[in-house]
């Protein structure tokens, strides 16, 4: 267990200063930047050396996982996975946050699932991909489910979330981000949140404006299952 602890210390150390040197480049603080370490396929104990750590945010791709190790680490607890209908109820019982709202026929379950008293924080989900499939709604569609989810008591739209397609170099991909993130801000001024960036990217992603980063394997190390 030890040797567990001092693996994870050390990747997070090499991964803050990545980030570290990736704000200051972007005359940004580091405060501007949460990172989100996603400890899918990983055990609770793992996500308690985390917090140990001072890391206070975690991602989870299913309803599942995130139930059983939110309920054993105290954290802000952020849902990154695809939605389906049936498990709505369940993940607003335990996330703070949602990065994937991506079709409108989700918001309404989601706006009546949230708990009395909780507020949601709800990110859109944009595709950058042209293959259907990958999850995101077209850019297109955005402007009308953020009109959606405007009007929800129980919701608060932080902004856009994507994730650099497959066989696209990301910096163009989150320069296009940008783009759409920007013409966003035009019709949805608080909607300042950009979540973008995974292990392989995400100093890139700071470099165009993330200010939510959802790092897994560089601090957890590579999951034998691609969830
Ligand atoms: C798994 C996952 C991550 C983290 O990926 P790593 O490459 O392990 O950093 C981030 N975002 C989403 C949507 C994911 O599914």
């Amino acid at each position: 267990m030890t040797n567990r602890r001092e693996h994870i210390a050390s990747s997070l150390a090499e991964v803050e200063s990545k980030i570290g040197a990736a704000v200051k480049a972007s005359h940004r603080s580091r405060e501007s930047v949460v990172l989100i370490a996603v400890t899918k396929t990983y055990p609770a104990s793992d996500v308690e050396i985390l917090r140990d750590l001072g890391v206070t945010d975690f991602g989870e791709n299913r309803d599942s996982e995130g139930s059983e190790k939110s309920s054993l680490v105290q954290g802000r607890w952020h849902f990154q996975g695809q939605l389906q209908s049936n498990k709505i109820a369940s993940i607003t019982g335990w996330a703070d946050v949602i990065h994937s709202l991506d079709t409108s026929k989700h918001v309404d379950r989601l706006d009546k699932s949230v708990p009395e008293g909780k507020k949601l924080s709800v990110f859109l989900q944009v595709g950058l991909d042209q293959s259907p499939g990958r999850g995101g709604i077209e850019p297109s569609e955005l402007l009308g489910l953020a009109d959606q989810v405007e009007v929800c008591e129980h919701l608060e739209l932080m902004g856009l979330m994507a994730v650099a397609p497959l066989g696209e170099n990301p910096e163009s991909a989150f320069a296009r981000l940008a783009v759409i993130h920007t013409s966003f801000l035009a019709h949805h001024p608080q909607a300042t949140a950009l979540s973008a960036g995974m292990s392989g990217d995400f100093e890139i992603a700071i470099a165009y404006g993330a200010t939510h980063i959802r790092v897994g394997s560089s601090i957890l190390g590579s999951r034998i299952s691609p969830l």
